[in-house]
């Protein structure tokens, strides 16, 4: 499959008061044509930092690229000047907010957002922009589409103002839409029409989607392939299939293990993975995920694993793929590693 966008070793930081926070520590993965990736993990693991890096909107300084590269159609981002980044924002690759209400302008007609963007990127005249608008929304199932697209944002519900953002998004045909944590608001039945709207759209329009979410569910529901990141980094890729069936990270054999059943007793305790992230201020030199994890061995601390292969599209970064691991039983690594 063709790759739409390439992220290679990406490094992202925050200068702060207190030091450099290394928020995304050297990630590389890919997205095809038409294909839907999800980011996973839990808060503060690099998800939104990446999304906003591909999209340039972090605030700089206090950001600053540490390193690595960022490839849309073989044009790499980061070279771009702020004026290109704005013709590509809004027509090529678009976003989708959690929160609608802080990506909408509260003073602008709903219709009148929609056709600033398609008058901007697709050149069209103003009356037929507003057609398009109307259009758009009876797109994205806004019912009586002529009379909403005179209306104010707080004049919309939540779930029906996450439509109006995705037809804002949509727009203009992108090729690449950011959804970060685009239902999370919302509630379950809001959020399944949402996520099946964005399905429908994606055939329709034949867009590639990254979907940032710590909700398994909505993963193992709408993406092709799964990238877990955990403190900046990325720990494992695969196939849906292969995360959900035969995950091979300790990370992410938690992360599924904290999604709840269907049949759990009412008064079983839902999991959760115990400890906090490590501090980026000061980030790890080994394995990020040394401190809660169970099957830590001694170099675990020390080094940082590399990348293994389980199939050609598996792959996670984890001491215990190495061929001595089976040989340590123990925190303390004596026997082996
Ligand atoms: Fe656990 Fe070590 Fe694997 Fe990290 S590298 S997840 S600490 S076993």
């Amino acid at each position: 499959m063709e790759n739409i966008l390439e992220v290679k070793d990406l490094q992202v930081s925050f200068q702060t008061f207190f030091g450099e926070v290394e928020a995304v520590r050297g990630i590389t993965f890919n997205v095809g044509r038409k294909e839907t990736v999800a980011i996973v993990g839990e808060s503060g693991c690099g998800k939104t930092v990446t999304a906003n890096s591909i999209m340039q909107l972090l605030p700089m300084p206090p950001a600053f690229f540490k390193g690595g590269e960022i490839f849309f159609n073989g044009e790499d981002l980061l070279n771009k000047t702020e004026r290109q980044m704005q013709e590509i924002r809004g027509s090529k690759i678009t976003m989708v907010f959690q929160d609608p209400m802080t990506s909408l302008n509260p003073t602008m007609k709903i219709g009148r957002q929609i056709v600033e963007g398609l008058v901007k990127h697709r050149g069209m005249d103003r009356e037929e922009a507003g057609k398009k608008a109307v259009e758009m929304l009876k797109l994205v199932a806004v019912p009586q589409p002529e009379k909403r697209v005179n209306q104010y944002p707080h004049e919309f519900s939540g779930g029906m103002r996450q439509r109006v953002m995705i037809a804002l998004a949509i727009a203009c045909n992108p090729q690449l839409l950011i959804a970060d944590e685009p239902t999370t608001a919302l509630d379950v039945t809001v959020q399944a029409q949402i996520l099946e709207l964005m399905k429908k759209l994606q055939e329709q329009l034949g867009m590639s989607i990254i979907l940032i979410t710590h909700d398994l569910g909505i993963v193992a529901d709408m993406s092709d392939r799964v990238v877990v990141m955990y403190a900046g980094q990325i720990l494992e890729t695969g196939l849906t299939q292969e995360i959900f069936a035969s995950p091979r990270h300790p990370y992410t054999k938690k992360l599924l293990a904290s999604v709840p059943r269907l049949n759990m007793n009412r008064d079983e305790p839902l999991y959760s993975i115990d400890g906090t992230p490590p501090d980026l201020y000061i980030p790890p030199k080994g394995c990020g995920f040394y401190d809660r994890c169970t099957e830590a061995m001694k170099i675990c601390r020390e080094h940082m694993p590399r990348f293994d292969a389980h199939s050609h599209s598996h792959h996670s970064c984890c001491w215990l793929n190495h061929p001595m691991a089976q040989r340590v039983n123990s925190a303390d690594g004596s026997e082996g590693l």
